[in-house]
């Protein structure tokens, strides 16, 4: 059983599913007390204060640092809005155990988060939009998706629907959460076929993806938008580069699965800066108006 034998810790700070690359996992482990932290992006000591100023990029060379789904409902709703399908908890339907029990797990990170998983609905204004914003937690397993995670999204797609408001999601994700085996994996329809139903119904939906976006959130609602935008520098995949070198012996290209890599290729319609991301949200819900 040793496929998912994992190193202690690695999940409060780390990634969820099986792709980033365990050499950056001591990086990803920069603790954040203290006034000064490290920039993942140019290794130079930032003023944390400045870093927050600056919406969590570093002001010298603009690597976007991840933000949780709290702090990303305030950058992009006017305030005010309201916090909606919170109260959904997972049953641990394999009581599944592998270092720590799952239970354990999710009770250190609705500690750590004050979420119930990772996964926030809100609905709100954005600008002049009265939208339905569905944002995911890193921070909470790595924003695995689980039954939990799937549920509240596809609620916040029914809603939408229903209310025929636009339906914004921010992911950020490992991919499936393997702690709840098949039952993660069947989100991925579920979520789709709410995503169509909203289709149908000619209701918007923009996804933005977010460092990072891999797995089968990736394979489903975060490429199904109208408009699948993404953060600059992002992470964005299915299976990791590592699995990808082995799998085909091949070395990747420079800059292989980040948002400007797949942009070029056609895999986004755009790559918007943190600073922007609102604005642009905005002008493109007056295009893409609810009928
Ligand atoms: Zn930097």
């Amino acid at each position: 059983m040793s496929w998912f034998k994992r190193e202690n810790g690695e999940y409060d700070s780390g990634p969820a599913g099986s792709h980033p690359d365990p050499v950056d996992a001591a990086e990803k482990n920069v603790r954040t007390e203290g006034l000064w932290i490290k920039c993942l992006g140019c290794r130079q000591v930032v003023w944390k204060a400045e870093l927050e100023a600056n919406l969590n990029v570093c002001p010298k060379c603009q690597h976007h640092f991840k933000i949780g789904a709290r702090q990303r409902i305030d950058l992009l709703l006017e305030p005010g809005y309201e916090l909606v399908d919170g109260n959904l908890c997972s049953t641990d339907p394999l009581k599944f155990s592998d270092v720590k029990s799952y239970k354990s797990r999710l009770r250190k990170a609705r500690e750590q988060t004050g979420l119930n998983d990772a996964i926030l609905n809100a609905v709100g204004q954005l600008g002049p939009h009265l939208v339905v914003l569905s944002a995911m937690e890193y921070g909470f397993i790595g924003g695995s998706m689980g039954a939990v995670v799937g549920e509240t999204i596809a609620r916040a797609a029914d809603r939408a629907r229903i209310e025929r408001k636009p339906l914004i999601v921010v992911a950020a994700s490992g991919g499936a959460r393997m702690m709840e085996g098949v039952a993660s994996l069947m989100q991925m329809a579920k979520i789709s076929t709410t995503l169509a139903q909203l289709d149908d119904a000619k209701v918007p939906y923009i996804c933005v993806l977010t460092d990072p976006t891999t797995g089968g959130v990736t394979a489903s609602f975060a490429m199904l938008g109208d408009l699948n935008i993404a953060e600059p520098g992002a992470l964005i995949g299915f299976a990791g580069p590592r699995v990808i070198e082995q799998t085909i012996r091949q070395k990747l290209p420079e800059g292989f699965q980040r948002s400007e890599f797949l942009l070029e290729r056609g895999f986004l319609d755009a790559v918007v800066p943190r600073r922007e991301l609102k604005a642009y949200l905005i002008r493109a819900l007056d295009f893409l108006k609810v009928r």
